[in-house]
């Protein structure tokens, strides 16, 4: 009855959870969320002020696909500013958030039965598009000792006359590890002679801890060549609602074909969030952009010591995004149970390991206030504590 890709698709495990937090908040459970993968800061003024005046001077009809020209010149001028990559507007494409473009790329390049390597823990939703658009999975797993980083040993042994595609997330969500230049160079080299496209998510590029955040395709001609660049405005200007995000590669043909698709479906993104995410992308908001990542830091920093303070519980301390993967496996607690416990127990969600690809963990977000991360840590410390005497 209904399409077998359609049932293919699961719900997110980030959804679900939410939605179990929601239904006991609504029966008058004090619930503490650290489940969010958004930040919880204002969208800066200055992007505001521009969708107030996009609306005031009529700016409300369709734009080309692929979005109005200066907003395309922004994200060009954006890529070679801040990452080092040149891009002509022409190699660029505006989607209904990051999701859309990461949906718009495996539509037009994954065939059924092609590999796609994704290093796990991953973001929930690469394996679910993969696998909707008749792709493999193939996993390669790392673990806290290796920082949650694939070595580049790890990815030529993946490698196989079927692989397509390489993700890459840095920083990662769910772990928020950042690949340093080196490692990336290492992987470039793998890559060198093949075939395979690399899929590069950004989308934390700005959230990033005492390290320097590197560009993949600002590796080398090779890197640029083979890499489709994905990023957005979600995460680094707090505009999770606003629906924008972006992709850019240096294959042409591709683009065309990505916008006659988005064409078919959705069209241009809102023309509204289009003229507002030209101060996102200019240098305008990076005094408020560097204010949230200094918060998410001091977060960070308190949130580490505060977990791998608690007896069964370890942490590796990341150097982006704004999540932990917290390792549990002392506590030998199937991920889901731990969580769905603490939630029903203690009224704290976090998000099973499972859901990003790995047992014995969970991701703990820390977009949100101080007090609710120190309340809801000492909610985790007792909710251990019973485990560990149970
Ligand atoms: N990539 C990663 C790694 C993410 O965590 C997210 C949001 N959770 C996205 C892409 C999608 O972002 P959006 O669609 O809101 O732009």
């Amino acid at each position: 009855m209904y399409s077998h890709r359609i049932e293919s698709l699961s719900e997110s495990m980030t959804i679900a959870i939410s939605t179990l937090a929601r239904e006991l908040q609504d029966k008058g459970k004090d619930v503490i969320s650290l489940s969010a993968g958004e930040p919880d800061f204002e969208t800066p003024q200055a992007i505001k002020d521009e969708a107030i005046k996009a609306i005031e001077d009529g700016f409300t009809k369709y734009t080309s696909v692929a979005g109005i020209p200066e907003l395309l010149k922004a994200i060009q001028a954006k890529l070679a500013r801040d990452n080092h990559l040149e891009y002509e507007t022409k190699e660029i494409l505006v989607s209904n958030g990051a999701k859309h473009s990461l949906f718009n790329i495996f539509q037009a390049i994954v065939e059924e039965g092609d590999e796609v390597i994704i290093p796990s823990p991953y973001w929930v939703t690469y394996p679910e598009v993969v696998t909707y658009c008749g792709g493999k999975n193939i996993f390669i797993e790392t673990c806290d000792a290796s920082g949650f980083k694939m070595s580049a040993a790890q990815l030529k042994a993946a490698l196989t006359p079927k692989t397509k595609v390489l993700v890459l997330t840095t920083p990662s969500n769910p772990t928020g590890s950042v690949y340093s230049r080196q490692e990336l160079e290492a992987i470039a080299e793998v890559l060198k002679g093949t075939n395979v496209w690399v899929v590069s998510d950004e989308m934390y590029e700005k959230l990033v801890y005492g390290v320097e955040f590197t560009s993949v395709a600002s590796i080398s001609e090779d890197m640029l060549r083979r890499t489709i660049t994905v990023n957005g405005l979600s995460k680094s200007a707090a505009m999770t609602g606003w629906r924008m995000g972006y992709l850019a590669t240096k294959d042409k043909k591709l683009i065309k074909l990505m916008d006659n698709l988005q064409s078919q479906c959705t069209s241009n993104i809102c023309s509204i969030t289009q003229k507002a995410s030209i101060p996102g992308l200019d240098g305008r908001i990076d005094p408020e952009v560097e204010k949230m990542r200094q918060e998410f830091e001091r977060r960070r920093n308190f949130a580490v010591d505060a977990l791998n303070a608690i007896k069964g519980l370890s942490v590796i301390k990341p150097e982006g995004a704004f999540y932990l993967f917290v390792n549990t496996k002392a506590l030998e607690l199937d991920s889901m149970q731990f969580c769905k416990d603490l939630l029903e127990e203690e009224g704290v969600a976090v998000v099973p390991g499972i859901g990003f690809g790995m047992e014995g963990y969970f991701r703990l977000s820390f977009a949100t206030s101080m007090e609710k991360i120190e309340e809801g840590i000492k909610r985790i410390a007792r909710f251990c504590e019973k485990r560990e005497r149970a």
